[in-house]
């Protein structure tokens, strides 16, 4: 990822990233950025960009033709343009989504006012986000971009030194983390608590759910409720599990966003991907519009199929069984040497599993969410976590087959799941006879009830 920063103090944004993690992830290759000057473009003989608001009023504004020519400076050579924010208190606030959403670009540019701002008419030009980092106002737009680059490369791979993947993190959205502690383990007065000292991991991670529930109550109850909303309907859903439960999971996972909401008729969005529970065909007919033409969706209502079937022009459906996992204990692994995959076995994969795109694979190797299964060094297959939280695209080597190493990559996958407190589970493609009693084997409960994925 590289960003570019537009400002008439580049020893503001050099000093701020050059330090700390920041500092030594650009230093490693794996961010870059620019700070460039726009007062290095002004074509005035005096080096003044800024001049006074027609119309007058307070301050002065900085003028278009040096913030244009900066900017083609940075674009010109590139075949696409970049997403270029501009950093002001009218825009829409940034949050852990918007920064989760820009970490998967490859350039962003920044534009950073000062004074009373930037004159309207380059903005409208170059600008494709307008966003706030809060309502006040700063005198410039320069610790915010810093605010916004620090809090989007640490999403990016390779930043921070943990390989946890964003899949199998807990409850990363809609609660705030449980409080920490180190060493002493008296400081004070105040002992750390017991529980943390147990070895008990299970116990451990109960105690840190309970602690964020405790906590986002008290300091954030604006995201208590939205918790509270979405654990309701995992209540409700549970009714039916086995067909659900793709449901129940992107929620329980912190991933969905949830759209409607009324009784059994459910509508969740999770980026392009819409899942719709309805048990109304008027209120099903409601949920519908707030659904874009070019999304995906998955349903296991048939009268939503069909639906879908009428009114829209959705040509793509595929018939899946939805498998889960609801024994709670590990399960038996044959084949051991099983490790998690990263951005060097693209080729690999996608040789293999030429069905996804290159820049889904590339997605699942960046976020840890694929694993290898290795005879000594070498690679003889893999399993994978879709970005909704199912597991599938698993791939063995012909000459590895019928030794146990699908079972056991998919095991270890289980396994993880389960021990994040998650219930695993998958989607096998109708016809595909040799998933399906690979899951039945496993111990993975098969629904009675077809999955429809729908797209166009
Ligand atoms: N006249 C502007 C207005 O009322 O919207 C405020 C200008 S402010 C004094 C100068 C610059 O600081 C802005 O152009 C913007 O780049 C930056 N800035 C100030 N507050 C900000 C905030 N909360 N979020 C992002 N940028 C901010």
């Amino acid at each position: 990822m590289k960003f570019h920063v537009m400002t008439l103090f580049p020893e503001m944004i050099e000093n701020g990233l050059g330090t700390s993690i920041l500092g030594k992830a650009a230093q490693k290759g794996v961010i870059s950025y620019e700070a460039v000057n726009i007062r290095d473009y002004t074509l005035d003989k005096h080096g003044k960009v800024d001049d006074y608001p027609y119309g007058g009023g307070a301050g002065m504004l900085i003028q278009a033709q040096p913030v244009y020519d900066a900017y083609q400076a940075i674009t010109g050579d590139l075949t696409q343009k970049p997403r270029t924010i501009y950093l002001t208190p009218q825009g829409r606030q940034f949050d852990q989504k918007m920064a989760t959403e820009l970490a998967k670009e490859k350039e962003l540019v920044f534009v950073c006012g000062h004074y009373e701002g930037i004159d309207e008419r380059v903005l409208e030009e170059i600008v494709t986000d307008y966003v706030s980092i809060g309502d006040y106002v700063l005198t410039g737009g320069e610790l915010p971009v810093m605010v916004m680059i620090d809090a989007i490369a640490r999403l990016i791979p390779g930043v921070l030194h943990n390989d946890v993947s964003a899949e199998t993190e807990t409850f990363h959205n809609d609660l705030l983390e449980y409080p920490q502690y180190s060493r002493p383990e008296v400081w004070n007065g105040k002992k750390v608590p017991e529980v943390l000292l147990s070895g008990n991991t299970k116990k451990v991670n109960e105690w840190r759910l309970e602690q964020s529930i405790q906590k986002t109550k008290e300091r954030r109850p604006d995201l208590y409720a939205k918790y509270q909303q979405k654990q309701e309907i995992i209540k409700r859903l549970a009714k039916k599990k086995r067909q659900n439960i793709h449901m129940m999971e992107l929620l329980h996972r912190g991933l969905g966003e949830v759209v409607y909401d009324k009784g059994m008729d459910i509508l969740l969005k999770f980026e392009n991907l819409y899942m719709i529970h309805a048990v109304d065909v008027l209120s099903a007919g409601k949920m519908f519009m707030q659904i874009p033409k070019d999304a995906m969706i998955i349903t296991t209502q048939a009268f939503v199929r069909d639906m879908l079937e009428n009114v829209y022009d959705k040509t793509g459906f595929c018939k899946c069984t939805q498998a889960l996992c609801t024994r709670k204990e590990a399960l038996p692994m044959k084949y051991k040497d099983i490790r998690v995959l990263d951005g060097s076995y693209f080729d690999y994969v996608m040789e293999h599993y030429n069905l996804a795109n290159p820049e889904n694979i590339k997605e699942r190797l960046n976020a840890s969410a694929m694993y290898g299964a290795f005879d000594g060094d070498r690679i003889i297959g893999f399993v994978g976590v879709h970005n909704e939280g199912s597991m599938g695209m698993l791939f063995v080597e012909e000459d590895y087959r019928h030794k146990g190493v699908g079972a056991s990559l998919e095991s270890y996958l289980i396994n993880l799941q389960i021990s994040n407190g998650f219930t695993p589970y998958c989607h096998i493609i109708e016809g595909n006879e040799e998933s399906l009693a690979l899951q039945e084997k496993l111990g993975l409960y098969l629904s009675d009830t077809p999955l429809w994925w729908v797209w166009k």
